[in-house]
């Protein structure tokens, strides 16, 4: 390609308070419409606003843990437009006086890791939610959104790929989620992104016109979309065409972005300072206390897993990338079970029914101590690999533990060598043709012997035994 992307992201991260960033109404989901409301967050006149503690306590934790600056008087400024959903027609946000600002975060690509930098981190409230009847002329407006709390996550346009794009979403979502400031649940819009594409042909310092596209709520939109864009782009640009600087959006379904809007119908906000809202003065004491009780983020957790269990830096990436995973791998290997072993099951079965049934971790059906009971199973022989696979699917259908499933039914795998050896001479002296073929030196033939005995055993003979007492029997 000639022509080089430049990516920048927005991010709005939904926060974990318990009430809403200028009232005490809550912000539980799933509420009755309306119902969450008072004078400040319907907007009525003379209502005052007073900042949540919690909201600023927040944007502190995430600034810290993307290496910004904390601003110790960071100001709310209002941004003025009109729209049904915003009844007061300003957004209480933050303008030239963010609370975070200047920080980086680091993704790995293809084995690369790439810095990316963040412009600024601030605090703002969220709108209402519009509800348009279907088939129908009216619309209808739900408040009990406006007011919850949000964080705007503006990235430097330092990213130069739709996957990287994805990698730098994904970053942030599993920090904020290990913080504990936001559930991260991107179908209920707690977490989404806005994402600025531009081109410029190679080797070009100056940035070409860009475009934004809005509310992407899943990664692998957020990846689809550009992807979306650069085509259409270059596109345009081989046509000699120019780009129309505008908003556009993601259609899911048609895998297209379209216009929502130009830039001649871009709104202008018209910031000032909110008068109802003092300047938020935190001392350096506050910010030196949220430093010291910070969990461990993904990059410290990655680096442990790494150097304590042995594990490579993707399977450590995979672990750790949920919080709620890593946690739960790292009971299963408390429980005495092999590290390597354990992240290949997860990896594997636990999160492809976590995908399928699009549960978490601790929703999958198995506890960490059963997982671990199975690999110890697993680990001294007492089954196979394939015999493991069909415990695991017990587990998830009936819910019982390892040990109980292979002791009915019966699943152990047979090490006993005196059983197998009597099982073996048996089969030897049925078959001689082949055991004469297997003596002129035709030994792929013993593979028939193999096949013969776990028919007999029903998977369930120790595989290293039956080799082991054939190589003795067929060469003695
Ligand atoms: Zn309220």
């Amino acid at each position: 390609m000639q022509f080089e992307p430049v990516i920048g992201l927005e991010i709005h991260a939904q926060l974990a308070t318990q009430s809403k960033i200028f009232c005490s109404c809550s912000t539980q989901f799933g509420k009755p419409p309306n119902e969450s409301t008072c004078p400040v967050c319907l907007g009525l006149p003379g209502a005052l606003p007073v900042l949540n503690r919690r909201v600023v306590e927040f944007a502190i934790r995430l600034g810290l843990a993307t290496h910004c600056t904390i601003r110790l008087d960071s100001q709310f400024a209002r941004k003025n437009y009109f729209y049904p959903d915003l009844p007061k027609a300003y957004q209480i946000s933050q303008f030239d006086r963010p609370i975070c600002e200047n920080g980086w975060l680091d993704i790995e690509v293809d084995r690369q890791t790439r810095r990316i930098s963040i412009t600024r981190i601030h605090m703002e409230e969220d709108a209402g939610k519009l509800v348009h009847e279907e088939d129908g002329d009216s619309s209808f407006v739900d408040l009990n959104r406006a007011g919850v709390p949000l964080l705007e996550i503006v990235s430097e346009p330092d990213l130069r790929t739709p996957e990287e794009a994805k990698a730098y979403m994904e970053k942030m979502h599993s920090i904020v989620t290990y913080l504990g400031i936001s559930e991260g649940d991107m179908e209920k819009g707690h977490f989404r992104c806005d994402a600025n594409v531009s081109l410029r042909p190679i080797g070009q310092e100056k940035f070409g016109t860009r475009t934004e596209t809005k509310n992407l709520n899943s990664f692998r939109f957020v990846q689809q979309a550009i992807t979306y864009e650069i085509a259409r782009q270059t596109e345009e640009l081989l046509d000699s065409k120019r780009i129309v600087q505008e908003t556009r959006l993601w259609d899911s379904v048609k895998k297209n972005t379209y216009s929502m809007r130009s830039k001649e119908e871009a709104h202008d906000y018209r910031y000032f300072p909110d008068p109802d809202l003092p300047v938020v003065r935190i001392s350096s004491d506050f910010v030196e206390q949220i430093h010291n009780q910070l969990p461990e983020l993904p990059d410290a957790k990655k680096q442990r897993f790494m150097e304590s269990f042995g594990l490579s830096t993707y399977d450590a990436e995979v672990l750790v990338a949920d919080k709620q995973v890593a946690e739960y791998f790292e009971e299963v290997v408390a429980a005495k079970a092999d590290p390597k072993l354990v992240c290949n099951w997860i990896s594997g079965e636990l999160m492809r029914l976590m995908n399928e049934n699009k549960v978490d971790i601790r929703n999958v059906g198995i506890p960490a101590k059963s997982l671990a009971s199975l690999i110890q199973f697993l680990q001294e022989g007492s089954i196979s690999g394939k015999i493991a696979k069909t415990v695991f699917e017990e587990m998830v259908k009936s819910g019982k533990d390892p040990a109980t499933i292979i002791e009915v039914q019966g699943l152990k795998q047979v090490s006993d060598e005196g059983a197998l050896r009597g099982l073996l001479e048996t089969l030897l002296s049925n078959n001689p043709k082949q055991v004469e073929q297997f003596r002129a030196g035709k030994t792929q033939i013993k593979g028939f012997f193999v096949g013969q005995v776990m028919k007999e055993t029903k998977g369930q003979a120790n595989p290293q035994i039956v080799n082991q007492l054939l190589e003795e029997l067929l060469n003695g």
